[in-house]
């Protein structure tokens, strides 16, 4: 038996790291699970519900007594300092080298298995976490253009006449973007989207996009990723992408290196070459924008080359969040299944000769693990079980975070 914590998560996030469904199973398979009350309200579950599903709520957890602390934004290093030496945190790390985190984690020897760090392998699919929510995002990130859109996605004859389907384009074929490819493509949209991995544009294809091909190499790198694009093979790709997105009503970008800023694959004067009260949508606007101008989190207006007003630039970073009782369903279910990873014997162990753990592992036993370097740390003893020595226990409802 090993106890797990749910904090309620920091404002603005909305989602939670386990929801009442997780819980249960957890409960069922012989844990306690300890929620902070109001964790999951904001994602649409009452204290009532965990409690239900077996859980205890209450308004300050004891983090001293807690062997798994899931979340979803990274955990302030106070609270990793909390943590009784040999517990074990799950959750999104962004930025995964922060270093007074790490040093916290490794001061106190905590575990901290990052999401960002899971292998991509077939076997770590149930686990992944930036997948499940970059569905949510492209999903998300269409429904905001159709809203800002001055006009309908789909096809409409009329006794009033015939209103052509916007015109789509996404760039970055991932996760997020096949999911935008498809939820635009089931408004009724026309799609034409880019990437520059090999199997991009087939994927495409496959969910009713056509392809922009603009003539680079196809460029892949470690683990199915993209790698960057040297600067002449960049400029290629945006001269072939301009007339695409001129005359595009809606320009949705996903595209992302892993451990780079994000490829800017539209400049402003590509934007403003857009018809007035078009729309783009940067679902890589905190990690440096695919799109030049976009703002984290906000709206920029960008005047139209061809006059009549504005084309509208939205800089979505909470595209996840803002779905946050499904996102949280999926975040969930993916937490709990590394959870399942760490439990031998009924005991909290830590495997590192499992290739998942040892992946997301980026502390163990005072080491950090090299960058990209999945199992780079050493095997270690048993981890410690004597609670944290020095100072109070920490609860939430003091305001750890
Ligand atoms: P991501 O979020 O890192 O990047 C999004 C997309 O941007 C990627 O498709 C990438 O190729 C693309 N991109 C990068 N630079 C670009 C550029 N200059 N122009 C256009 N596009 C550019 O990627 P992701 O969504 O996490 O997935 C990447 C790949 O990994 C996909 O093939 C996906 O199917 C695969 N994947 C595998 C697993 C698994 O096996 N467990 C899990 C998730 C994803």
């Amino acid at each position: 038996m090993i106890t797990i914590a749910v904090p309620r998560e920091p404002s603005p996030e909305t989602r939670v790291a386990l929801v009442p469904e997780a819980v249960r199973a957890l409960v069922r398979a012989g844990h306690r699970v300890l929620v902070e009350a109001g964790a999951g309200a904001a994602a649409h579950h009452p204290d009532a519900e965990y409690a239900a599903a077996g859980a205890e709520v209450l308004r300050g957890v004891d983090l001293a007594g807690v062997d798994v602390l899931t979340h979803v934004t990274p955990l302030p290093a106070r609270v990793l300092g909390a943590l009784r030496p040999g517990a074990v945190t799950v959750g999104l790390q962004a930025p995964v080298d922060d270093p007074e985190r790490l040093a916290a984690a490794n001061d106190n020897r905590v575990t901290v298995l990052a999401f960002e760090r899971l292998p991509r392998t077939a076997r770590a699919q149930a686990m992944d976490v930036l997948s499940s929510q970059a569905l949510a995002a492209g999903y998300r990130a269409v429904l905001e253009a159709a809203i800002r859109l001055p006009r309908f996605f789909p096809l409409a004859m009329t006794a009033a006449g015939t209103v052509p389907p916007a015109k789509v384009v996404v760039l970055g074929v991932g996760v997020a973007g096949l999911q935008a490819i498809a939820t635009a493509r089931r408004l009724g949209a026309k799609v034409a989207a880019n990437d520059i991995r090999p199997d991009s544009a087939e994927e495409a294809r496959s969910v009713g996009a056509t392809f922009i091909d603009v003539g680079v190499d196809a460029a892949e790198g470690a683990g199915g990723y993209a790698r960057a694009l040297g600067d002449s093979a960049t400029e290629r790709q945006r001269a072939a992408l301009a007339p695409h997105i001129a005359d595009a009503d809606v320009l949705i970008t996903t595209a992302a290196v892993p451990g780079r800023p994000a490829p800017r694959l539209a400049t402003t004067a590509m934007v403003a070459a857009m018809r007035p009260g078009s729309v783009v949508v940067d679902l890589a606007a905190a990690s440096g924008g695919n799109v030049e101008g976009s703002r984290p989190g906000e709206e920029v207006r960008v005047p139209s080359a061809r006059g009549g007003g504005d084309v509208t630039v939205f800089g979505i970073t909470s595209a996840a969040s803002d779905l946050p009782a499904d996102a949280s369903r999926l975040y969930a279910k993916n937490v709990q299944n590394v959870i399942e990873l760490l439990v031998r014997d009924g005991e909290l162990a830590v495997p590192l000769d499992d290739d998942i753990v040892a992946g997301m592992a980026l502390t163990h036993d005072g080491a950090t693990s090299a960058a990209g370097a999945p199992g780079a740390l050493p095997p270690a003893a048993a981890p410690p079980a004597s609670p944290a020595e020095a100072g109070e226990p920490s609860s939430y409802a003091e305001g750890v975070r």
